[in-house]
């Protein structure tokens, strides 16, 4: 689940960061096409503007110079004097365009400031000989052509920077007259007042792009004043994006790239931090596969790594397989809670014992393993029974002291096997042997166990070598407590080897299980007892509960189909009939049981959970499961005065049964006091030796016409 997590918000992180990159890249093509266009636009805008505007200040300019035409005219060149001059250029209202000097050079004649920088008027200047060649020239130029001509930028005589506009405004035969009109950089400044505009620059370029007026390469173009030749201008307008323009797109590009910045910089962060977050999910997640949920405890999975690691380096060891003795029923009485309580309440004293030598996993359920590291069997005894020693202290969950009892089988590593599979299988089984004998003890693999293991497979081959025809099915009495009469039978699969030894039972079963012949058996059997069934009915004229076992493994569609066969050929009645569904394994698909229970139920059958609270059957079964009965193990039976568990758990599937309208049939009876104890618990039926063992039908019957 947590990888999933992880792998969801490494997905999620590099989503963003490249959608961040692509909203980044695509937001600044945008820009830039925009700009671009709106840039062009703008200057476009700004430049027809701009042209507009110097047309009309050049325009007017002129205009002036005309004026002057207009002036020449009137007055009459030989009436020329300063004095009526300065009144016409105080009335043109010159000086409002930056005017400094007007010469009128009749030939050269006369040269006029009105200027405030010179008192004297040049008369006879003669501008077509001057000694300045680009004076002469641009002289000769305007009026050889009858043009306006733009010359500058000079150094002022008077002082300054400034742009001669010079125009030949009258001409006979001996006398030319000509206007220059001298217009300093500053008046040209506020004339064309370029810094209005936040787009373009302007600049007045002579036909070779020198430039003439303008700021963007004034200084340049100043330094090369000297060499500067007048040259046939007309005027034209420089256009130039503006620095200010400029700036406006840098400002809003470097907004952008910090906007980009701000976004990176938050998505890194954000991946950064869920890089740290998943790598503490990681190692949880580690934790997860390789530590148990409940306990923190090493898990199975940790265990198969350390040991197969510790089997590679050939290092040996002690394995030791631990089943917690009654957990089961712990568990069953007082509550998953509380079992759980109890597992983590253990887990932790396990923990505080944990060393470089001793490691303790959880195996599963109340199964742990201890792996200690030590090829010393002495060591090994003294952590054994130091992990004894913890178990002294009971544990108290609420008001209530639990006592804490395992047991314990163990094996080394490499005297008892090479592989982990076998090491656990042995230790395995050594740890059921001591349980089956006296619990709360250890023991160490042994050659007889070895035996065993060859006994195992040489009783399954002669289990196998008997057919279906040689087993027997016996019936045992099932006794009604309230009157100790006979009530019904079960029917309890029989086999007598060649030696007319009864082989045992319940190891038929598991070998029938294993090779998963079971239901042939289970049918046999049914068969049989519908058999006995039709036999009881005619002979007593009486109805018996007859009740068979099935595995769970039995249980399937084919088998229902077989229970209808047999109804139908014996004519059997079903409500007759118990099920009894043994617990050698539990139900793989409880849903799937639950749907065949029912219609076992629904044929009019009674269900029985058999061997009630030994096997994989828990409480919550006796809620699910249709049932009819419960029998209780023979081993709660056995052990209700030592055991309070026990007691208790009794008591409480006597109190659930009751609720459900369940009835009880206790096994194993076979001393009359726990008869008085099933009594007293309320049980409504028994089966045991103490009223009869199984047997045969023959005796059986006998058994039945004694009590006639
Ligand atoms: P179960 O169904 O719980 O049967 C009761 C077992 O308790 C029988 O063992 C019976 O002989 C034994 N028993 C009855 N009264 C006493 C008593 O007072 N003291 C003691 N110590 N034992 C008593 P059995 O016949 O050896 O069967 C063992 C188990 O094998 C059965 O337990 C049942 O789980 C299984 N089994 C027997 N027959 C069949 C069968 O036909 N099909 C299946 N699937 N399982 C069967
Ligand atoms: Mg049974
Ligand atoms: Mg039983």
């Amino acid at each position: 689940m947590k990888l999933k997590k992880i792998l969801k918000e490494n997905l999620t992180f590099s989503a963003i960061l490249l959608f961040t990159s692509l909203l980044w890249i695509f937001s600044f093509s945008l820009f830039l096409i925009t700009n671009n266009n709106t840039r062009n636009e703008l200057v476009e805008i700004e430049s027809l503007r701009a042209h507009e505007h110097y047309e009309s200040v050049l325009n007017d300019i002129f205009m002036k110079l005309d004026n002057i035409e207009v002036f020449t005219e009137t007055v009459g060149v030989d009436d020329l004097n300063h004095v009526r001059f300065d009144e016409f250029v105080e009335n043109s209202d010159f000086s409002n365009i930056g005017f400094i000097s007007l010469s009128i050079a009749p030939n050269g004649i006369m040269e006029y400031y009105y200027s405030p920088y010179f008192d004297t008027d040049l008369i006879g200047l003669d501008l077509v000989n001057d000694d300045r060649t680009h004076v002469r020239e641009s002289v000769a130029y305007a009026i050889e052509n009858d043009v306006v001509v733009i010359n500058g930028p000079f150094i002022l005589l008077q002082g300054g920077n400034g742009l001669v506009f010079r125009k030949a405004i009258y001409e006979d035969d001996d006398f030319v007259a000509i206007i220059n009109l001298v217009i300093e950089y500053d008046n040209l400044n506020t004339l064309f007042d370029i810094s209005k505009s936040s787009v373009v620059d302007v600049g007045i370029y002579n036909t070779d792009n020198k430039l003439l007026f303008g700021e963007l390469e004034y200084q340049e173009n100043l330094a090369s004043l000297d060499t500067m030749d007048i040259e046939d201008v007309d005027w034209q307008i420089g256009i130039d994006v503006s620095w200010n323009f400029f700036l406006t797109g840098l400002i809003t590009n470097i907004i952008i790239i910090l906007l980009a910045i701000v976004l990176y910089v938050l998505a890194v962060t954000y991946g950064i931090k869920a890089y740290r977050r998943n790598r503490i999910l990681l190692s949880t997640q580690s934790d997860l596969i390789y530590f148990d949920n409940l306990t923190s405890l090493p898990n199975r999975r940790l265990l198969i790594k350390d040991v197969n690691s510790i089997i590679i380096n050939n290092q040996p060891f002690y394995l030791c397989f631990g089943d917690l003795d009654n957990f089961k029923n712990l568990n069953d009485i007082l509550g998953h809670s509380i079992g759980d309580e109890y597992l983590r309440e253990i887990s932790d004293r396990f923990h505080k014992m944990t060393s470089g030598m001793l490691t303790i996993y959880r195996w599963g359920g109340d199964e742990f393993i201890f792996l200690i590291k030590t090829h010393h069997k002495e060591t090994t005894i003294e952590i054994i029974e130091s992990i004894y020693e913890v178990f002294k202290k009971p544990i108290t969950l609420g008001e209530i002291d639990y006592t804490v009892s395992m047991s314990i089988g163990v094996v080394s590593f490499p005297t008892h096997g090479t592989t982990i599979d076998d090491l656990i299988k042995r230790a395995d089984i050594v740890m059921y042997d001591i349980k089956s004998q006296q619990k709360n003890n250890y023991g160490f693999f042994e050659d007889k166990y070895l035996d065993n293991l060859q006994r195992e497979v040489d009783f399954e081959n002669k289990v196998n070598s008997y057919s279906l025809n040689d087993f027997e099915v016996f019936l045992q009495p099932v006794i009604k407590v309230s009157n100790e009469k006979i009530y019904g039978f079960e029917g309890l699969i029989r086999l007598f080897d060649n030696e007319g030894k009864l082989v045992n039972t319940q190891e038929i079963i598991k070998v029938y299980e294993r090779k998963g012949d079971i239901p042939k058996l289970d049918k046999f059997v049914f068969e049989e007892v519908c058999k006995y069934y039709v036999i009881l009915r005619e002979k007593y004229n009486r109805r018996y509960s007859f009740s068979f076992n099935i595995s769970p493994i039995t249980l399937s569609k084919d088998f229902i189909d077989f229970v209808r066969e047999m109804i139908q050929k014996y004519g059997i009645n079903p409500k007759y009939f118990v099920m009894e569904i043994i617990e050698t394994i539990g139900f793989k698909d409880l849903d799937e049981s639950l749907r065949l229970l029912n219609e076992i139920r629904a044929l009019g059958m009674r269900i029985a959970m058999d061997d009630f609270g030994m096997g994989y059957s828990s409480l919550s079964y006796i809620t699910r499961l249709p049932l009819s009965v419960i029998k209780i193990d023979r081993d709660f039976v056995h052990n209700f005065q030592i055991n309070e568990f026990d007691k208790m758990l009794i008591l409480t599937i006597r109190d659930i049964s009751k609720s459900l309208n369940i009835e009880i049939i206790v096994e194993g009876i076979e001393t009359f006091e726990q008869l008085e104890f099933i009594k007293e618990i309320g049980a409504h039926y028994y089966q045991g030796y103490l009223h009869s063992k199984p047997m045969r039908l023959e005796k059986l019957l006998e058994l039945l016409d004694k009590c006639k």
